[in-house]
C-alpha cells in the first residue's frame, strides 16, 4: 500500500477560505474581528511562527496587531499588557506566543487571559469546557488534526485512536476531541510499555513527541491513518517529523507530511477560533453553513 498524502497545505487553504468568508460576514454585521499576538523576546522559531500567523490572519481579513516586548519584560508588565488587551473591545483574540523567556510564568499569563479571547484554547476554563463537552475555544493543533481527518472523510467513530504524547498543547486535548467523536482513545508517553505494540493497534495514529522519526514504519498498522505533529530539525537544517515517513507511507492508508501537514492546519484553526471568538463576543449568529465549518 502507498499512503494517500493528507495535504495540510491545501486543506488549510480551504479552511482559511471558509474563515475569510466568515470574516466578511462579520464585517457586514459591523464587526471588525481583531487578533493580537504578544511576542516576548527574540526566539527565532517564535518570530517565524508569529510572522506566519500575522500574514495568514491579515490575508483572511482580520485586523492584526503584534505586541513585541523585550526578553527582560517583567511578569507584572506582561500581565498588564494582557489585562489591557482583555479590556479592549476591538481585540477579540489574544495569543501569547509560547514558550516565554526564562523567568516568566506562562501558566499565570494564560490564566490572566479573558477565556473568551483565549484563541489558543489553553485557559483552564477552556480546558474544562473541552472535557465537559461545553462551548469553549479548542487548542489549534488538536483542532487541526480533527479537521484534516474530517476533510478527508476518515472515520473516527469506533476507531482505535492512538496518540503518542500527552502534552497540554497537543496530546491531552486531542484525546478529548477524539473521545467526543466516539473514538476509542489510547494516550502513550515516555513511560508507556510496548509503545510499538500499541501503535500497531491504531486505526488512527498521531505522533506528537518532538523526537525525529521515533515512530518507526513497522509500528504502523496496514491501512492506518497517520498524523505527524512533530517538528524536528535535522543536522542538515531540514524539518523532520516524529514518524519515519517513507517506511510508514508503505503501510499506512493516509499520512500527513512534515512540513506541509499539521503545521499549516494549526494556523488555519487559529484563524477559525478568532472568527468564532469575535462572533460570540459580539453576539453575531453565523449562518449554518459557516458555523458548521467552525468546530
Ligand atoms: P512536549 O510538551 O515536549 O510533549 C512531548 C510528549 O512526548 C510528552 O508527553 C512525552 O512524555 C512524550 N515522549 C517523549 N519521549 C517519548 C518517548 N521516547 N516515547 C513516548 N513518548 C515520549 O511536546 P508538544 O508541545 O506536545 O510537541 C510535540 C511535538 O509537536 C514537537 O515536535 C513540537 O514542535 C510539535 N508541535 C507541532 C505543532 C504544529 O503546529 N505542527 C504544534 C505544537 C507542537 P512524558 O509526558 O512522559 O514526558
Amino acid at each position: 500500500m502507498t499512503a494517500r498524502i493528507l495535504d495540510g497545505k491545501a486543506t488549510a487553504l480551504a479552511v482559511r477560505e471558509d474563515v475569510a468568508a466568515r470574516v466578511a460576514f462579520l464585517k457586514q454585521a459591523g464587526v471588525e474581528p481583531g487578533l493580537t499576538v504578544v511576542l516576548v523576546g527574540e526566539d527565532e522559531a517564535s518570530q517565524v511562527y508569529v510572522r506566519n500567523k500575522d500574514r495568514a490572519a491579515t490575508k483572511a481579513g482580520f485586523k492584526v496587531e503584534t505586541v513585541r516586548l523585550p526578553a527582560d519584560t517583567s511578569q507584572a508588565d506582561l500581565l498588564a499588557h494582557v489585562r489591557r488587551l482583555n479590556a479592549d473591545d476591538t481585540v477579540h483574540g489574544i495569543l501569547v506566543q509560547l514558550p516565554l523567556p526564562k523567568g516568566l510564568d506562562s501558566a499565570e499569563v494564560v490564566r490572566a487571559l479573558d477565556p473568551h479571547k483565549d484563541v489558543d484554547g489553553l485557559h483552564p476554563d477552556n480546558v474544562a469546557a473541552l472535557v465537559m463537552g461545553e462551548e469553549g475555544l479548542v487548542p489549534c493543533t488538536p483542532a487541526g488534526c480533527i479537521e484534516i481527518l474530517d476533510r478527508y472523510d476518515i472515520e473516527l467513530e469506533g476507531a482505535h485512536f492512538v496518540i503518542v504524547g500527552r502534552s497540554m498543547l497537543v496530546g491531552k486535548p486531542l484525546a478529548q476531541l477524539a473521545l467526543s467523536r466516539n473514538a476509542t482513545v489510547t494516550v502513550c508517553h515516555s513511560r508507556t510499555k510496548d509503545l510499538a505494540g500499541i501503535c500497531r493497534q491504531a486505526d488512527v495514529l498521531v505522533a506528537a513527541v518532538g523526537r525525529a522519526e521515533l515512530v518507526r514504519g513497522d509500528w504502523v498498522r496496514e491501512g492506518a491513518a497517520v498524523l505527524d505533529v512533530g517538528i524536528n530539525r535535522g543536522d542538515d537544517g531540514k524539518l523532520i517529523g516524529d514518524v519515519e515517513f517513507e517506511a510508514a507511507s508503505a503501510r499506512a492508508a493516509a499520512i500527513t507530511p512534515v512540513p506541509g501537514g499539521i503545521g499549516p492546519m494549526t494556523i488555519a484553526m487559529l484563524l477559525s477560533n478568532t472568527a468564532t471568538a469575535a462572533a460570540r463576543q459580539c453576539g453575531v449568529i453565523e449562518p449554518a453553513g459557516e458555523a458548521a465549518a467552525r468546530r
